[in-house]
């Protein structure tokens, strides 16, 4: 019988943020760019991408556990897809800020057969022809400048605007899973843009780990930090991009209550900038934010909050919290509760600490609080967002 033409298919798995949603986009854009088909079922799939998060050990412990599935895929008589690891994990024992030696993460994924850094995913066509997934023909019509991301979200497209970060907050694994904090050019930002309105979309979310310091370099964020009242180049950056006719609604995440400046805050008031606005905040206690190499104190955040709500009274918000940090006392823990019930917060990620393998906090500071004490917290804290909540409701 006469073999008939099948597409090569691949399937994505994505773990953790908007970032990696954005980075699976890119990748999927560049396999579509030389015919593979989408597929969600891994016994369908000859190219099989995990693109991870490492920012709480459960998403790690996650990705372990797929070498179960592609055991079952083998046992069933499949044939096992050729499977890449990206994201984090990957970032976090590559590149040039390591977190941990890569021969721990081979170790523990032998099931796949490449890696990839989320700095270098325009090499994914090269892994795919020295593999000989791809044959060198395919490879040379994959052009990155030209290639446009698949966007996941049929009403908002998610635009990077920028990689990485250089503000090391003790506790977070971004810095060396991300690399350098490296912004996207302006052109580039709005030509992606006005491409999406092209095709349809009206609603964007800028997205970066923090977007606030897009397009700063180290003595302007310096500058920002100690007072300076320079205008914000992503205050201008959002001015430009609600000056497109085409564009509805403008998100944005994440930001961070340090390099928020007059001028941000004044954009805020632009009907097409979105009524919700995601702030992390991590602890309503001085020590413990210092502990954590946050850049704001409570206070400040408090004033910066009374700020927003003079230009966008109606604002929604939303927060990033962990509660059981090293050494949090009861009534540090208590300062985090008295912010619940001064603001109220739309949407509120609230984590129990856990230490992650190379960060300063899980090198220096002993993870001391109980995990029953932890959990005790994140349940009072999550009662108390939630009471506030209805109040507001009502
Ligand atoms: S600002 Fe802090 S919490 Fe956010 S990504 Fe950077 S290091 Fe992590």
């Amino acid at each position: 019988m006469q073999k008939t033409y099948s597409q090569k298919k691949y399937f994505i798995k994505t773990y953790g943020c908007q970032a990696n949603v954005a980075d699976s986009g890119t990748m999927a854009g560049m396999l579509e760019a030389v015919g593979f088909e989408k597929t969600d079922s891994l016994e369908n799939a000859d190219v099989f991408i995990v693109n991870t998060c490492s920012v709480r050990q459960k998403s790690e412990d996650k990705v372990y556990g797929l070498g179960k599935d592609i055991k079952t895929l083998h046992d069933k008589g499949y044939k096992k897809p050729f499977t890449i690891i990206s994201g984090c994990m990957v970032g976090s024992v590559t590149g040039t800020r390591q977190r941990y030696e890569f021969e721990e993460l081979r170790k523990k994924t032998s099931w796949a057969d490449a890696y990839i850094n989320p700095s270098q995913l325009s090499e994914l066509p090269v892994i795919l022809l020295g593999h000989k997934v791809l044959d060198d023909w395919a490879v040379s019509k994959i052009n990155n400048d030209y290639t446009f991301g698949k966007q996941s979200n049929k009403t908002q497209a998610f635009v990077n605007i920028s990689y990485g970060c250089d503000n090391f907050c003790t506790f977070c694994v971004v810095p060396y899973a991300r690399g350098k904090e490296i912004s996207r050019s302006e052109s580039e930002i709005l030509k992606e843009i006005k491409h999406l309105t092209q095709r349809g979309y009206k609603q964007v979310m800028l997205c970066g780990q923090n977007v606030n310091s897009w397009g700063l370099d180290a003595t302007e964020k310096f500058s920002i930090r100690t007072g300076s009242n320079q205008k914000l180049p992503f205050a201008e950056l959002l001015r430009k991009v609600a000056a497109l006719e085409e564009i509805e609604k403008i998100d944005f995440i994440s930001s961070n209550p340090f390099d928020f400046t007059q001028d941000l805050i004044d954009v805020l008031k632009t009907p097409k900038i979105s009524n919700y606005l995601h702030i992390a905040v991590q602890s309503g206690n001085n020590e413990v934010l210092k502990k954590m190499n946050r850049r704001h104190t409570i206070e400040e955040f408090y004033t910066l909050i009374e700020k927003i709500k003079l230009v966008k009274p109606n604002i929604e918000l939303g927060t990033d919290i962990i509660v059981g940090f090293p050494g949090e006392t009861e009534e540090q823990f208590e300062d985090t509760v008295k912010l619940f019930e001064k603001i109220t917060f739309n949407v509120a990620f609230i984590s129990i600490y856990s230490p992650r393998k190379g960060t300063p906090a899980e090198k220096f500071y002993k993870d001391d609080i109980p995990l029953k004490e932890k959990r005790r917290r994140h349940e009072r804290l999550t009662k108390i967002w939630k009471s506030s909540k209805v109040r507001k409701e009502k």
